[in-house]
């Protein structure tokens, strides 16, 4: 027997902003789950700014996509055959064969996730990699004192929506957001609680962060004009966590760095990168005390739903022109 499918591939590598040509599907046909193999119908796949950089053919913190290959990202679905009976037909699973309909995979590759008090979608964001990013780069790398006064940029999207409402919960003083209109300013102030927030379209970042600083931490999403702007408003031995630069991820050639960085001096600032990857020692606390919020009602999140394969590109695109709210998603199945 074997199980018809599609996936899609990287085509050519893009230049700048990605285009749809950039990307092919392809149809396939899988066969049965061998001995410790399971065949998995995936329902929802995660799209991320990071595979923009694993679209490019140079050495990083996680290998490119191959040309002609399927990309892969992380994604949930339902067991449908199974080759190990550590993983039974019907399991809900987490993994990082996305970007197709169905996936073979070594046993070993999927972790069982409980689906019967939170939808499995949750575990590509909040119960996830994005929220464990925001937990990591609060506690560990900004080392948030009670207190404090934190920004975070690209506050509506996965990562910084957790990262605002996890400063609070964690003792923060104030929460500061910036996010790409007035629809996701209004729900940073309303439902998720932030005490401001603007739209960096308003103005530019170091004028509309006067209005709100000075800073104790930030935590940096966007990179650019963003990162430029909050050091001019850090207080001295501020902290910043460098999560991403999405603001150049598109840049056909490398972006000056903030022209005012001597102020990293001037103010004794902390500016440190992370790669979540390298704290998965984090996780079950974070899980832990993250599912106790979201049953409590403390912590909120939202996803944004694209649907079917056909459009993930659309999806995927979307996030560099602020599509989603919370995490983007792509639901399968
Ligand atoms: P998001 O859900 O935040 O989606 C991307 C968002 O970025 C968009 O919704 C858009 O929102 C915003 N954006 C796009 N272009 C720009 C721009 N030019 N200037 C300002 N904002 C822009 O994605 P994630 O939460 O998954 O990722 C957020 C950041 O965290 C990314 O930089 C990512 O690379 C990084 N990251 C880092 C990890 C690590 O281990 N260090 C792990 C996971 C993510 P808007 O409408 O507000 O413009």
């Amino acid at each position: 027997m074997t199980t018809s499918t599609r996936e899609i591939h990287l085509a050519s590598r893009p230049f700048g902003t990605p285009a749809p040509d950039d990307f092919r599907m392809v149809e396939v046909d899988l066969p049965d789950p061998g001995a410790g193999e399971v065949l998995v119908r995936n329902t929802v796949m995660s799209v991320d700014p990071y595979m923009r950089g694993r679209m490019n053919d140079v050495k990083s913190y996680v290998p490119p996509f191959a040309l002609d290959r399927p990309l892969d990202g992380g994604a949930v679905g339902e067991v449908v055959a199974s080759g190990d009976d550590s993983v039974p037909v019907g399991a809900t699973v987490l993994h990082q064969a996305g970007w197709r309909e169905h996936a073979l995979l070594p046993a070993a590759a999927v972790r069982v996730v409980d689906a019967s008090r939170v939808p499995a979608s949750a575990y590509l964001g909040v119960l996830g990699m994005t929220g464990l990013t925001a937990y990591v780069g609060l506690t560990r790398i900004a080392e948030l004192k009670q207190g404090d006064t934190v920004f975070v940029s690209g506050a509506a999207g996965a990562v910084g929506s957790v990262a605002g409402q996890l400063a609070r919960l964690l003792g923060a003083g104030k929460v500061i957001g910036s996010a790409g209109s007035p629809e996701k300013v209004a729900w940073l102030t309303g439902e998720l609680g932030f005490d401001a927030a603007f739209d960096y379209h308003d103005g530019p970042v170091a004028q509309q962060l006067r209005e709100h600083g000075p800073v104790d931490v930030y935590f940096d999403n966007v990179g650019g004009d963003h990162l430029e702007g909050a050091i001019f408003h850090m207080n001295d031995f501020g902290r910043i966590a460098a999560c991403g630069a999405i603001a150049t991820y598109d840049a056909e050639a490398p972006t000056p760095g903030p022209r005012n960085l001597m102020m990293v001096v001037s103010k004794r600032l902390t500016l440190r990168g992370f790669i979540v990857s390298d704290h998965a020692d984090a996780a079950k606390e974070f899980f832990t005390q993250a599912a106790g919020w979201l049953a409590d009602g403390r912590l909120v999140h939202r996803e944004t739903f694209v649907d079917g394969l056909d459009r993930a590109v659309e999806a995927f695109l979307g996030l560099g022109t602020g599509q989603n709210t919370g995490k983007m998603l792509v639901r399968l199945g």
